[in-house]
């Protein structure tokens, strides 16, 4: 009878794999509002309005956008030393990798 051939299967599911969910370090919500933009723009002067990308490979170029170096879904933290300013093009590029990087599970 084909209800005795599947109890036995469903209880050797492994549930490991929803263990390691439920440990994932707690996502950090962002700064919003008034506190994120003061935020920024203290970022912004701190990096002099350079691409940090771009400048270690001895490129000045202007920054645009602040960026979180270790990404919040991925553990990073909200301060600013996990922060830096970035232009339009090595903001896109590293948003990509880590969107790729997170649809992969790493
Ligand atoms: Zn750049």
């Amino acid at each position: 009878m084909k209800l005795s051939r599947l109890q036995p299967r469903l209880k050797s599911i492994n549930t490991n794999r929803l263990q390691v969910l439920t440990a994932q370090p707690e996502i950090v919500e962002r700064k919003r509002g008034y506190a994120g933009v003061k935020d920024r723009s203290a970022i912004k002067r701190r990096d002099n309005g350079l691409c940090q990308m771009c400048l270690a490979q001895g490129i000045a170029r202007p920054g645009a956008e602040v960026d979180h170096k270790r990404p919040l879904w991925d553990g990073g933290t909200d301060d600013e030393d996990n922060k830096w300013l970035l232009c339009k093009p090595c903001h896109e590029r590293k948003t990509s990798d880590e969107a790729t990087r997170r649809a992969r599970g790493y």
